[in-house]
């Protein structure tokens, strides 16, 4: 057993027989002083052995003073503690049969050291007698702790009476408007370039990061480190050089490819025209690019409805490419420029990407362009036969025997590297400290775009810096040795706004294991407040809470209704809600994994993804209450005995 010893100048004699009494028994003694006669404060030494207790680190504690009486009273101000005084061995006996005493106070000034001896036997020999005295023992504690006991769930209240969690306002009251400020007014600043993914303003943020995480003592998860390296390719289009027959086309005058398109180069494709899809079932395509004519809606050339069915069938049979032809592509020419020649990133995977429907390429060719390619065939001309097909005439497949698909796609792709910032605390359970709590934030933003800066303060920097001050308010828990019993992981994640990239490298090259991530608590923009709620900020929407553990979301509203008071907003948590939040921020990686979430979100407002996204629109004190809610959240899940349970079936489809 571990003993955990101390007392006041009245007891150092008789604390070193019991000492050595217990030692010789083999039982482990942490002398919580004092060693000398002269007067100290008998609450100092009396509080350090009801910590030992309160926290598990001890099986059981002594304490010692003239009467027992000061010692006990600040003993039982300790949540789970209960110290009793003992004069002789019967009451030694009672005070463990009975009331079930995990602390023994004994008064030197009264009792022999033979005595003391005595008493210490009579305790240790004796067991708790359970019954009706459990009863008795679980209602000591006080009035006021009484009236919130009782509203909670038999889960929590166990787990608080095994685990006897500590109290945690202390530590979250450290979440301040003021802290959330200062950090904000940094890394929403214009010095951070809008912290887009692989551009040196990102870099910055991750650096800042780290060294907020070094300040307050948290070490690099593997000793060297606070970064995860995560792997990116940035690619821009520049252009592509198609020609039939040896007849060149000019990208984006005369022809357009669908984004995504994959395979660089084709070469003499032979060309099949096909005027209705439902042919393509029928006809050997095997090796061609496959010809149809483009959608129009009042003139206007379209990618047509319908078109994914086309592009699907095509691949199926075996078609290298898909060619729209269209009357006139100006109007989707100017929609899609942009798109298809902007910068993007994405994860750098060996595997291919698994994703839903074809990637055949597809391109969309001008009308005017292709009056050589019909020449020798049985179709003419192209007017002829989208005359025909808009008549409803069947007109069958048909080779183009003088034309063959060139083309060589022209991209610049370039190898990049992202930074997930971890801050890693250990848990003080020498068992539970494997199981891993995760809460994330993502750092980046949407940087410059067209010359302005988009500062992201809200998206998401105001989920980064509370997560910063989670991260000091657990280091306040662990430098005053109530550190959280399993580990928590807080992780401020790079690419989200490339989608959800760092959280999703992470998920699938996670530090600690998934199987023992516990949950995950995610925070993405709960600085300020959308149009439903201007009148009152004191909101949050939850989403997730309740998809796969009935327990977090109970563990969640109590949290709420205890601490703080906050309204819980699940209009986004319905399964069919249109804006599919439950699948736009980086809680999702977890979730598809079939760990428990909660989104902490505050809804989308006029400068979503704006250059007025700034940090002196924040509310502060309305940002510092969200993160103390996460706190309280997290502190429940990171300290009971339990891991909470996945008891549901998911109503939100994953994968
Ligand atoms: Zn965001």
């Amino acid at each position: 057993m571990r003993v955990s010893i101390g007392g006041d100048h009245a007891g150092p004699a008789l604390k070193k027989s019991l000492t050595n009494y217990l030692e010789s028994l083999n039982h482990e003694v942490v002398n919580r002083g004092t060693d000398s006669t002269e007067s100290v404060d008998y609450p100092d030494h009396a509080h350090a052995v009801a910590a030992d207790v309160e926290s598990g680190a001890v099986d059981f504690g002594i304490l010692i003073c003239g009467s027992a009486n000061g010692v006990a009273m600040s003993a039982n101000k300790h949540q789970g503690v209960r110290a009793g005084l003992a004069w002789n061995a019967e009451v030694a006996q009672l005070v463990k049969q009975h009331n079930n005493a995990n602390v023994l106070c004994i008064p030197a000034r009264f009792v022999t050291e033979e005595e003391g001896l005595g008493i210490l036997k009579a305790y240790m020999e004796m067991d708790f007698e359970g019954g009706r005295h459990e009863r008795r023992v679980q209602k000591i504690a006080c009035a006021a702790m009484a009236f919130i006991l009782m509203c909670l769930p038999f889960s929590w209240l166990s787990a608080q009476n095994e685990a006897s969690i500590s109290n945690p306002i202390p530590y979250a009251e450290t979440i301040s408007a003021t802290d959330l400020e200062n950090h904000l007014m940094v890394l929403a600043s214009d010095a951070f370039e809008g912290r887009e993914t692989g551009e040196p303003g990102a870099e910055k943020a991750a650096a800042y990061i780290a060294s907020h995480f070094a300040s307050i003592g948290i070490a690099p998860y593997d000793g060297e480190t606070y970064y995860q390296p995560v792997d990116l390719v940035r690619s821009q289009i520049l252009g592509g050089s198609a020609s039939v027959s040896g007849e060149p086309l000019n990208f984006l005058d005369d022809y357009l490819f669908y984004p995504g398109i994959k395979k660089e180069a084709f070469s003499d494709i032979p060309m099949m025209v096909i005027g209705d899809p439902a042919q393509l079932l029928e006809t050997d395509v095997k090796g061609h690019a496959v010809v149809v004519r483009a959608n129009e809606v009042e003139g206007e050339t379209r990618w047509q409805s319908g078109l994914n069915d086309v592009r699907t069938a095509a691949a199926e049979a075996g078609a290298e490419a898909v060619i729209l032809v269209g009357n006139d592509i100006s109007v989707i020419r100017s929609r899609m420029k942009p798109w298809l020649t902007r910068k993007s990133i994405r994860l750098n995977r060996d595997e291919p990407e698994e994703r839903e429907g074809t990637r055949i390429p597809t391109f969309m060719v001008d009308a005017s362009t292709t009056d050589s390619w019909w020449k020798d065939s049985d179709i003419k001309s192209w007017k002829k036969w989208s005359k025909k097909i808009s008549k409803g005439q069947t007109v069958p497949p048909t080779l183009l025997p003088s034309a063959q698909w060139n083309f060589q796609l022209d991209a610049e792709t370039e190898e990049v590297e992202g930074k997930n910032v971890l801050g890693f605390i250990p848990g003080r359970d020498s068992i539970l400290r494997e199981e891993v709590l995760v809460i994330t934030a993502h750092y980046d933003h949407v940087g410059i775009i067209d010359g302005e800066i988009h500062n992201g303060a809200d998206d998401d920097g105001s989920g980064t810096v509370t997560v910063l001050e989670l991260a000091q308010a657990f280091m306040e828990a662990v430098d005053a040795g109530q550190g959280p019993r399993r580990s928590v992981l807080l992780m401020t994640v790079v690419g989200e706004e490339k989608g959800l990239l760092g959280s999703e490298w992470y998920a699938d090259h996670p530090i600690w294991t998934l199987e023992n991530t516990v949950a995950n608590l995610n925070i993405d923009m709960i600085g300020r407040v959308d149009e439903n709620h201007t009148d009152d900020n004191r909101y949050v929407y939850l989403i997730g809470s309740d998809k796969l553990s009935s327990e977090l979301h109970e563990i969640s509203e109590l949290a709420n209704a205890t601490y703080t008071n906050l309204a819980l907003d699940y209009t986004f948590n319905a399964p069919d809600d249109p804006n599919r939040f439950y699948y736009r921020s980086d809680h999702y990686n977890f979730a598809k994994n079939n760990i428990p979430v909660i989104f902490y979100f505050s809804g989308v407002h006029e400068d979503y993804h704006r250059p007025g996204d700034d940090p002196e629109k924040i509310m502060y004190d309305k940002t510092a209450e969200i993160g103390q809610l996460v706190f309280y959240t997290a502190w429940q899940l990171a300290n009971q005995d339990k891991r909470i349970e996945v008891d549901r079936v998911n109503d939100f489809p994953t994968k």
